[in-house]
């Protein structure tokens, strides 16, 4: 495997180690195979907000699977998941599934293409939509921490297609759109998660949305990380902003593979075989994928967990500042809800540019005495760590007091 990884995020490079390799996972804990246990902060890079193993996603999964693993044919799972994304996800009037964020996001922006008859994709610098041709520009999270944010082996004539301005600067999106009448949609993450975690500044997501109803551009949430994290209907939700088209992976999976998108009937009724917009995939909407999401969703739709995973998340950022500033460093620690980012860097991080200005030396510093104190993180400074339910309150303060002794290395490094 090259870096011995299936995924370039997994690799240790950029906090100078090799990884550690997981045996299994049992609520906010992973165990290495050298038997060390850490409270784990990378939740599968987002899909585990129930925390590893939970017994209503095995039952679920263990049910599904004794009646087989797969038919390509339609099953009443695939409706009973799709319903609960249409009712939790404000935007999502047709959905349908697919296996990865990376085909969500991809067939989203056929979908919009297809709709519009134009062909320019709007995407914004450090936002990661997937590994898919003509996003993989100025993608942030992996390709950053490689220091290759924009892919060889994509042909210019697709990277063309893709207009990049930068995070959070409402201007710069209404004069492309002014100046550019070529552009069938605008494709962000609404809460920035892959250059580190950046919200989105007051009324930029309204912005967004009146100036793409102005120039009939379709707007597209990718909500991969955010859906279902931040609030059971995502970012749209939190944000009470309605995009036309929406991307979900992760949660929604419930840990499987699997991932979604949707939006306006009208639009999604381009989709083959209602439409001509072509998007296929054998193993879509497969049954243990679909068991484990809805099992999640069912653990989710009352709301209750995000008010106790706020409180938790609340606790550990407000304890990561406190160790900082005890220690005299830097930190900037942005949050909405249970997703983190500690920069190091006095902020604030806005944007993609002030994300890379934060010290990743210290970051690796840091890093290496968490995991010495038990606390693994995702390992790169441009990643947000993921807080769930099975973060509980001795996990939260062992986390904190870790997070003390590690600013005390930082500090003396
Ligand atoms: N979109 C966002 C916002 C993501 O965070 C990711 C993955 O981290 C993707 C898309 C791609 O999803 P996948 O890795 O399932 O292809």
């Amino acid at each position: 495997m090259p870096g011995g990884v299936n995924s370039p995020v997994r690799a240790y490079g950029s906090v100078g180690r090799d990884p550690i390799v997981i045996e299994r996972g049992k609520g906010c804990h992973v165990t290495d195979i050298d038997g060390n246990e850490y409270i784990d902060y990378v939740a599968g890079y987002g899909p585990l907000i129930l925390g590893h193993a939970p017994e209503q996603v095995l039952a679920a999964i263990s049910k599904a699977a004794k009646n087989g693993a797969g038919f390509g044919m339609p099953t009443l799972a695939e409706t009973h998941l799709a319903n609960m994304v249409i009712n939790a996800v404000p935007s999502v009037e047709l959905v349908r599934f697919v296996n990865s964020g990376t085909e969500a996001t991809m067939s989203a922006i056929r979908v919009a293409r297809s709709a519009t008859g134009k062909s320019k994709v709007v995407k914004f610098i450090g936002c990661y939509h997937g590994h898919s041709d003509g996003l993989l520009v100025q993608a942030g999270s992996g390709a950053t921490t490689i220091g290759a944010p924009s892919s060889p082996g994509v042909p210019e004539t697709i990277t063309s297609q893709t207009v990049l301005l930068p995070f959070n600067n409402i201007d710069a999106v209404a004069t492309a759109l002014d100046q550019n009448d070529d552009i069938a949609c605008i494709i962000i993450e609404p809460i920035a998660g892959n250059m580190g975690c950046i919200p989105p500044k007051d009324g930029y997501l309204i912005g967004l949305r009146e100036l793409c109803t102005r120039h009939g551009v379709i707007l597209i949430f990718d909500e991969v990380m955010t859906g279902f994290r931040v609030a059971y209907g995502g970012a749209q939700e939190l944000f009470a902003v309605v995009p036309d088209l929406t991307c979900l992976g992760k949660i929604v999976g419930g840990g499987l593979p699997c991932a979604a998108y949707g939006g306006r009937e009208d639009l999604m009724r381009l989709v083959a075989p209602d439409g001509a917009t072509y998007q296929a995939g054998t193993l879509s909407g497969n049954p243990l994928a679909m068991a484990a999401g809805a099992a999640t969703l069912e653990s989710l739709v009352t709301g209750e967990p995000y008010a106790l995973i706020e409180q938790a998340a609340g606790q550990l950022a407000d304890g990561l500042i406190e160790g900082a500033s005890e220690f005299g460093i830097d930190l900037h620690c942005a949050r909405v809800g249970s997703m983190i980012c500690p920069f190091f860097h006095k902020g604030p991080v806005e944007n993609y540019e002030h994300a890379t200005a934060c010290d990743t030396g210290r970051f690796a510093t840091f890093f290496q005495a968490m995991l010495d104190r038990g606390v693994v993180l995702p390992p790169s400074q441009y990643e947000t760590w993921f807080v769930g339910t099975a973060h509980d309150q001795q996990a939260i303060e062992q986390t904190i007091r870790a997070a003390r002794e590690s600013f005390s290395i930082v500090a003396s490094s």
